[in-house]
């Protein structure tokens, strides 16, 4: 058996699953559609693999991809052999993607941008995360003095 007989429609599924799971990156939700693509073509590659009884070489050729980046793609997910020590395994990376951005996000600073202690009555929650209750009220006193003088020119003119 070779590339040529897999049928043109299981490589073109191949070939889009792939170039969806190209759309993810480190940010990208465990549960998002792109992420999912990565694992769904890894599976799929396999499968075709047994089924048509070809290398998976050849499915990497016949959908115009090296064979290296197949094979990390495939064994950083524990499906094939195992990983070089400097390959991380993808699944204990990303499990807890969230969580890490949300980590990142906060920081867990005790100062802000503009130096005022942020502690917790000096703090706004909002669902994208904390901000300074100084900074926020300076922000809003700045914006009605603009419109004022917005206004103020309006009239005169
Ligand atoms: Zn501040």
């Amino acid at each position: 058996m070779s590339a040529n007989d897999i049928p043109p429609r299981v490589l073109a599924e191949l070939r889009d699953l792939h170039h969806l799971s190209r759309q993810a990156n480190g940010m990208t939700p465990i549960n998002d559609p792109r992420r999912l693509a990565g694992d769904e073509f890894c599976k799929r590659a396999l499968e075709v693999r047994d089924d048509y009884g070809v290398s998976l070489q050849d499915i990497s050729a016949a959908i115009g991809l090296s064979r290296a980046a197949v094979y990390l793609k495939i064994k950083r997910r524990g499906l094939l052999g195992a990983l070089l020590p400097s390959q991380t395994n993808y699944k204990n990376r990303t499990l807890d993607i969230e969580e890490r951005n949300a980590k990142l996000r906060s920081k867990n600073k005790d100062v802000c941008k503009s130096g005022h202690a942020l502690t917790e009555d000096n703090l706004i929650h909002y669902p994208s995360g904390r901000r300074c209750r100084k900074c926020e009220d300076l922000r809003i006193q700045r914006r009605t003095l603009k419109r004022r003088q917005e206004r103020g020119r309006t009239q005169a003119s």
